[in-house]
């Protein structure tokens, strides 16, 4: 699903990974299965650590884990997934209740990533030649336009500076004309 309209005029767009509003879930019913296969697959002696990385993956992915819940950061209203792809809408009891319940448990320590893009003569497609795109605090990514390589650039290494500073960045990519400028992640 790329979007879903909440009754409040929110719309949940759903076109991009790491999305605060969004959580998977598994049924209780299907845990022990889940874990069950998990298991099998480790202990294939045929398949490689990659294949089982794989495999796990798609059990995870594909079967058991798949189904989705969205809270709506503006009403808190939840929509659950039903097992035919439906989903079914649910209203917070009272004013007080939490609209960010979906979030990272991380909370505001999530690391985010930082992305910056240079493409001189800007593509007929483009506004732009430069943008830069961050999440902060596990909150949805921020878009910021660019006319001048050397604006982008500064802005580019001050959040760095200061993100993975506080510990809060997994990675970052600066490219100019589709070279890399500067790449870093935080588990390397
Ligand atoms: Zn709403």
């Amino acid at each position: 699903m790329s979007w879903l309209p909440c009754r409040c005029g929110y719309i949940f767009h759903d076109n991009t990974d790491f999305l605060r509003f969004k959580a998977y879930f598994r049924a209780d019913q299907d845990t022990d299965d889940f874990f069950c296969q998990v298991e099998d697959i480790l202990k294939n002696q045929k398949l490689s650590a990659e294949d089982k990385a794989h495999e796990i993956l798609c059990v995870a992915d594909f079967h058991y884990t798949n189904r989705i819940l969205y809270q709506c950061p503006e009403c808190g209203r939840l929509f659950v997934e039903d097992n035919d792809g439906h989903y079914h809408c649910f209203t917070p009891e009272s004013e007080e209740t939490n609209h960010r319940l979906l979030e990272s448990a991380e909370g505001e320590n999530w690391k985010g990533m930082l992305y910056a893009d240079w493409t001189f003569p800007k593509p007929e497609w483009s506004e732009h030649p430069g943008y830069l795109s961050v999440n902060i605090n596990g909150e949805e990514r921020q878009s910021f336009a660019f006319d001048d390589y050397e604006a982008l650039r500064k802005k580019f290494y001050d959040l760095f500076q200061k993100l993975s500073g506080q510990k809060k960045l997994r990675s970052a990519l600066l490219r100019k004309n589709k070279e890399q400028i500067f790449r870093w992640s935080d588990d390397e």
